[in-house]
């Protein structure tokens, strides 16, 4: 490939800036300084040093996102802000896209990669990746709704959701509110709060803790993300 889009891939500025760089002598291959950004590089083989620092190249990125309430799982929207939007320029030059959508009120873990055939087996409903979600429901979550879950839910537009486990971790009895723990094997729109408006109760906070292996680090502050490590990362594949 070019090396001027290698390095504009690899988060060095637009090719413009690139070729500053270029000019002003800072990029080296296998040793030798090029200042031409058409020269051909191979990434696999070829040593490339910007400003005496290695460039490691990367066709995919995987990061984990803590999505906050408030913005969009979508790469754009005329709107409202987007996941992306909370990239560092560096990081959105590869194109990442969410993997499957929370919605705009939901926070959590998200993944974003460019890597399409990890995000279509994750996203695959033959897969059945399992997906686990705290929340807080308005009404007093009971025994029944946990055997309801464990049975499938019916959703009040008749589509029949596979089994989910359903824990209660804590319940308000005065303010008729309950904490609860769920996991589901499949991923249709709006599907935890359907499965609550079908036993009639409704979500007020909701959050995803994991995706198949992949779990929500909690020491990634709200909006913050990090790229995944490589156990996390095989631990998907
Ligand atoms: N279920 C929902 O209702 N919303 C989400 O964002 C994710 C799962």
């Amino acid at each position: 490939m070019r090396l001027d889009k290698l390095l504009a891939n690899m988060g060095f500025g637009t090719r413009k800036t690139v070729k500053t760089l270029l000019k002003a002598k800072e990029v080296t291959v296998n040793g030798r300084v090029i200042k031409d950004g058409k020269s051909q590089v191979d990434p696999d083989k070829d040593k490339v040093v910007v400003a005496g620092e290695a460039v490691e190249y990367q066709e995919f990125v995987y990061f984990m996102l803590h999505k906050p309430q408030g913005v969009v799982s979508a790469t754009n929207d005329n709107l409202h802000k987007t996941v992306i939007d909370l990239l560092a320029p560096k990081d959105q030059v590869l194109d990442p896209f969410p993997v499957g959508r929370l919605d705009k009120d939901t926070e959590g873990l998200l993944l974003l990669t460019n890597d399409g055939t990890l995000a279509h087996n994750l996203l695959s409903p033959k897969k059945h990746v399992d997906k686990c979600y705290k929340a807080t429901i308005n009404g007093i979550v009971n025994e029944q709704d946990i055997v309801a879950f464990k049975n499938g839910i019916t959703l009040n537009d008749g589509f029949n959701c596979q089994s989910a486990e359903l824990d209660i971790l804590s319940i308000d009895v005065d303010a008729e509110q309950s904490i609860i723990q769920v996991t589901i094997h499949e991923g249709k729109f709006h599907q935890v709060k359907r499965m609550f408006e079908a036993v009639d109760k409704s979500v007020t906070y909701l959050k995803r803790l994991s995706m198949g292996n992949l779990k929500l680090d909690e020491t990634l502050e709200i909006g913050k993300y990090r790229q995944l490590t490589e156990e996390e990362l095989s631990s998907l594949t």
